[in-house]
C-alpha cells in the first residue's frame, strides 16, 4: 500500500483533463495537490481554464446533439454502466489507496464503503433504467395523455471532496443512465480518483458522452456553470458555493440539484437501546474523520441517561486510533488541509468562549509531527443557538445538549438552517414514528446510523439542498419530463369564425 505513497512522492502524478475522447494537457495554472498525512506533494494538477472548459462543453455538446448516446438502447446502456461498474471493483484496491492517500480518510473506510459504493452507484441505475418508465392517462374520453421522460443533455457535474469518487460517481452514474452527456469536475483538492476512472474507463463509452475538467472552483467551475452548452448543473459541496452556483444558473434559467451542507440532530430517548445508540453515535460523529454531510455531530441526549452517555462517549472517543489512515486500525486520519485544521481550532475556541463546557480533545494532536491532526473532540453546549451548534464544522467534532422535555428537544433540533438528515433513537414506536413526522429534515434514520438506500431520495429541507438523489429523485434530476397528448378520436372543441352563434 505504502509504495502507491512512495512512488507518488517520488514522482507525483499529472492531473489533466479528458475531452473527446482523449486525455488533454491544459495550458493552466499548476496546483499542487498535497497528501494531509505527510504533506508531501502526490499530484500536480494542470487546471482547466474557460477554454478548456468550453472544449469540454463543446464534446459533451456535439455527442448530445448528434452521437448515439441519447438515443442509445437501454440494453446498451445498461452494459455501459456494468462495464464501469466493473473496472472500478477490478481496480479497488489501487483505488482506494488513492482516496486514502489523497483525503487522510481511513483504508478500512475507503476500501470497505467509498471505493465499492462507488462502483454499486453504476451497478444500481443500470438495474433502475430497466424497470423505470412513464405514465400514461386515459380518464378523459377520447384523449391519451402521455409523460415521458428524455435526457436533459449536457450535465455539469460537480463534486466536493470528503467522498470524491463515490459521491460524483452517483451523479455520473444517473446522468448516463437517463441519456445524458457530460463534464465532471471534481474537487481540485482530491482529483486523483476521479481522473484515474476516466483512464480506466477509457473507451467503455462513444466519444464525447463523458468529460473531465480539473481546477479550482472560481477558475474552472465559474467557466463551466456558467457555459450557455449546459443544461443542468447537479452540484455537491458547501452551501454558500451552491448559492453561487444557483445565481450563475438563474441567468440562464438553467436546471440544478444541490446537495449542499448538514448540521444533522442525533437525538437519544432515554429509552433507547443505549448501547447501540452510543455506537452509532461515535460513528455518526467520526466516521470519514468526521468529514461528513450527514454526520449526527448534533447530539441531543434525554437527562436521565445523559451522564452515563456522556461517560461512555468520551471513553470510546479517546480511545479511537488516531493514525496514518493507510495503517491497519486506524479509525481517524488528518484534515484535508490546513484551512480546515485551522477552522476546527476556530471553532473549538468560539465553543469554549460562547460557554460550551469541553469534555474531551480541541485541539490540534499532539502526536504528530506531520499531517493536519485534530484531537477528537465534544464539547456541552448550554443551549442551540452557539455557532458548534448553528455551523457545519466538517470534522470530527461533536456538540451535546441534554434536553428533558420531547417537544421542546423538537422545536430545538428543527432550529437550524440545515434539514439534511435527523437520527433518532427510541424503543418507543409512537415516539419514533411523531419525531421522525415533526423533524424537518430530508431524511430520518430511526434505530440506525447512516444508511444510503438508493431506491431512495437522499436530499435536504432548507440550506441543505435541491433536488433528490436516488432512483426516481436522480430521474427527475437528469430528465426533462415531456407531455404527449393524443386524441384517440374526432373531438368536439370550441369552432372560432364561423360567425355569430355556430
Ligand atoms: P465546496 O463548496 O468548497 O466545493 C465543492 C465543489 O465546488 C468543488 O469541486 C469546488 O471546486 C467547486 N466550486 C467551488 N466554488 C465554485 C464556484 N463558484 N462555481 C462552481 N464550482 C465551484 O465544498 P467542499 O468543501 O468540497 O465539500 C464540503 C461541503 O460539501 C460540505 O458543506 C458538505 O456538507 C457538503 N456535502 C454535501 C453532501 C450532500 O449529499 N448533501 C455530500 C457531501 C458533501
Amino acid at each position: 500500500m505504502s509504495d502507491i505513497r512512495e512512488t507518488l512522492e517520488k514522482s507525483p502524478r499529472h492531473i489533466s483533463g479528458y475531452a473527446e475522447g482523449a486525455f488533454v494537457s491544459p495550458d493552466g495554472a499548476d496546483i499542487e495537490v498535497i497528501d494531509p498525512t505527510t504533506e508531501q506533494t502526490v499530484a500536480v494538477l494542470h487546471e482547466s481554464d474557460a477554454e478548456e472548459v468550453d472544449r469540454a462543453v463543446a464534446a459533451a455538446r456535439s455527442a448530445f446533439d448528434r452521437g448515439p448516446w441519447g438515443k442509445a438502447t437501454v440494453d446498451i446502456r445498461q452494459k455501459a454502466l456494468m462495464k464501469i461498474h466493473d473496472a472500478i471493483l477490478a481496480h479497488l484496491d489501487e483505488l482506494a489507496v488513492l482516496e486514502s492517500i489523497n483525503t487522510g480518510i481511513p483504508l478500512s473506510q475507503t476500501r470497505g464503503l467509498h471505493i465499492p459504493r462507488a462502483a454499486y452507484n453504476f451497478r444500481f441505475f443500470a438495474e433502475y433504467i430497466n424497470q423505470a418508465g412513464g405514465e400514461v392517462f386515459t380518464q378523459e374520453p377520447g384523449l391519451m395523455s402521455m409523460v415521458t421522460y428524455e435526457p436533459i443533455g449536457v450535465c455539469g457535474l460537480i463534486g466536493p471532496w470528503n467522498m470524491p469518487l463515490g459521491l460524483t460517481a452517483m451523479k455520473i452514474a444517473g446522468a448516463l443512465a437517463f441519456g445524458n452527456c457530460c463534464v465532471v469536475k471534481p474537487s481540485e483538492l482530491t482529483p486523483l480518483t476521479v481522473t484515474r476512472l476516466f483512464e480506466i474507463i477509457d473507451g467503455a463509452l462513444p466519444k464525447g458522452v463523458i468529460n473531465l475538467v480539473n481546477g479550482r472552483g472560481h477558475v474552472t467551475g465559474t467557466a463551466l456553470v456558467s457555459h450557455p452548452g449546459i443544461d443542468m448543473v447537479s452540484f455537491t459541496g458547501g452551501t454558500t458555493t451552491g448559492a453561487a452556483i444557483l445565481g450563475s444558473l438563474a441567468k440562464g434559467i438553467k436546471g440544478s440539484a444541490m446537495e449542499l451542507g448538514g448540521k444533522s440532530a442525533n437525538i437519544i430517548y432515554a429509552d433507547a437501546d443505549f448501547d447501540t445508540a452510543l455506537d452509532a453515535a461515535l460513528l455518526s460523529s467520526f466516521m470519514n474523520n468526521g468529514q461528513m454531510c450527514l454526520a449526527g455531530s448534533r447530539i441531543f441526549v434525554q437527562r436521565p441517561v445523559a451522564d452515563r452517555f456522556m461517560e461512555a462517549f468520551t471513553a470510546r472517543a479517546r480511545a479511537m486510533k488516531v493514525g496514518d489512515p493507510l495503517a491497519s486500525g486506524t479509525e481517524i486520519g488528518p484534515m484535508i488541509n490546513k484551512a480546515q485544521l485551522e477552522r476546527m481550532e476556530r471553532y473549538a475556541s468560539s465553543g469554549l468562549s460562547e460557554g460550551a463546557k469541553l469534555l474531551f480533545g480541541g485541539a490540534r494532536h499532539a502526536g504528530f509531527n506531520t499531517g493536519y491532526y485534530f484531537e477528537p473532540t465534544a464539547m456541552m453546549a448550554p443551549d442551540n443557538g452557539l455557532a458548534i451548534c448553528q455551523e457545519e464544522i466538517f470534522g470530527p467534532f461533536a456538540a451535546v445538549q441534554v434536553f428533558d422535555d420531547e417537544d421542546e428537544m423538537i422545536e430545538r433540533a428543527n432550529d437550524s438552517d440545515f434539514g439534511l438528515v435527523g437520527y433518532v433513537w427510541t424503543t418507543d414506536l409512537e415516539r419514533a414514528m411523531d419525531t421522525a413526522a415533526r423533524l424537518r429534515t430530508g431524511t430520518v434514520l430511526v434505530n440506525t446510523p447512516i444508511v444510503r438506500d438508493l431506491r431512495t431520495g437522499f436530499g435536504g429541507y432548507k440550506k441543505s439542498g435541491l433536488g433528490r438523489e436516488g432512483a426516481k429523485g436522480s430521474q427527475a434530476m437528469f430528465t426533462e419530463m415531456k407531455t404527449t397528448i393524443i386524441a384517440r378520436e374526432k373531438r368536439n372543441f370550441a369552432r372560432l369564425g364561423l360567425g355569430a352563434g355556430q
